[in-house]
């Protein structure tokens, strides 16, 4: 299938980050967010390899994703649905055994339903409202839930209790975030006064885990951080001082970016002085100039606000998109390459080429579109490989 972009996993910096996250949070249970194809990454190429480095749990946000991690996990391997399922979803959840989300009565009346046609027993984790507003059961509904869970021991497991904390990237949601941590240990206490335990409790996405080591309870929900990013700058800065690494231009992020993004060159073109290079009059050719047709546009995944703006690198080179993005390619300054650049010379979006990198972040500033966003924008059909320099 020819393809005129593709996307790398590094494999030795997955496992440096889960490597890093043992270190750093010991032994406490990890489940990998893989919501939104991983993060851009591809569920079906990412989850293989993150059970090579020892995760053995994911959580998605839709039944879709469900199957798809289910498709290709190995047996042993948990699935924990957060988010949206319908009935059938529901039912082929309770048999295969995949956990998921219980955020109201609706959606427990199913799972009980579900679980005695099956005949085996809904693995549920009770979501707390804790003043997020998305979802979750109220502290006032937690008494007739735990009549509901008594009743209907021999179809509903109680797996987890959690929540979700709104925003804990940014140190401006201080107060929010405090109140909810104040909120959710009165569900926890409504359920142990009550006799009955959950077998875990998890509150923590990746900036909950470094901020709140008090809420770090059973587990943690790890999402961008596994892909190797902060989930804000502010929050890096905050672990390197917690852990009194000093801030300097040296410093390394103990995390590794996991994803490359790369092309070719499709065609070369010389652009005389005074020329408008592409559609319209966005880009005027004040010299002679060399561009270079790079065959990725805004419907692959490359924003047209980088229209004029955007970074790439050939040849070592950090170079500039000129003009306007297209719907399938973009344009290229090459002028400054003295020994030229040709048609299928690599063309690397993010990643490193030679002495220079493209972060995503640096692309997603120049984009001003969040790390999160960026990734989980970079469409399915772009091919997914692998690069595992440890193999070799
Ligand atoms: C997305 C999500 C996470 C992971 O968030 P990160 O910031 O990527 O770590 C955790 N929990 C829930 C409920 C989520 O929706």
């Amino acid at each position: 299938m020819p393809s005129s972009s593709r996307i790398i996993l590094d494999k030795a910096a997955m496992q440096n980050n889960w490597d890093f996250f043992r270190e750093y949070f010991g032994d406490i249970q990890i489940s990998a967010v893989v919501k939104g194809n991983a993060y851009g990454h591809g569920i079906e190429t990412y989850v293989p390899l993150a059970e090579d480095c020892g995760v053995n749990h994911f959580a998605v946000f839709n039944s879709e994703e469900a199957y798809r991690v289910h498709d290709v996990a190995g047996p042993g391997t948990t699935i924990m649905v957060m988010g949206s399922m319908n009935e059938q979803d529901i039912a082929w959840a309770v048999n295969n055994e995949v956990e998921f989300f219980v955020f109201d009565n609706a959606r427990l009346d199913v799972a009980i339903e579900e679980a005695k046609q099956v005949g085996k027993k809904a693995i549920v984790h009770i979501e707390a409202e804790t003043g997020m507003y998305r979802t979750g059961f109220d502290l006032e509904e937690i008494p007739a839930l735990i009549e509901k869970l008594k009743d209907n021991k021999e179809y509903i497991r109680f797996r987890g209790l959690c929540m979700h904390f709104a925003g804990a990237e940014h140190i401006s949601n201080y107060v929010r975030l405090k109140q909810q941590k104040i909120l959710f240990r009165k569900f926890v206490r409504a359920f142990r006064m009550a006799g009955i335990e959950p077998e875990q409790i998890h509150t923590c996405c990746s900036a909950a885990s470094v901020r709140f080591p008090d809420m770090r309870y059973d587990m943690l929900r790890i999402g961008i951080m596994q892909y190797g990013f902060w989930p804000s700058p502010e929050l890096m800065v905050e672990y390197m001082n917690a852990q009194g690494i000093e801030l300097n231009g040296d410093v390394k992020s103990p995390l590794k970016r996991v994803i490359r993004w790369e092309s070719n060159v499709m065609s070369v073109k010389h652009v005389p002085q005074g020329g408008f290079i592409g559609y319209g009059y966005s880009f005027f050719a004040g010299q002679d100039m060399q561009v270079a047709i790079v065959p990725v546009g805004y419907a692959h995944g490359f924003s047209r606000s980088l229209s004029n703006s955007g970074r790439v690198l050939i040849k070592g080179h950090r170079l500039s998109v000129v003009g306007v993005v297209n719907m399938n390619c973009v344009v290229v300054d090459v002028t400054e390459i003295e020994d030229g650049v040709k048609a299928g010379d690599e063309v690397v979006f993010i990643g490193e080429q030679g002495e220079r990198e493209i972060s995503v972040a640096s692309f997603g500033e120049m984009t001003s579109q969040l790390n999160y966003e960026l990734l989980t924008r970079l469409p399915m059909n772009i091919p997914r490989l692998i690069s595992d320099t440890s193999a070799t």
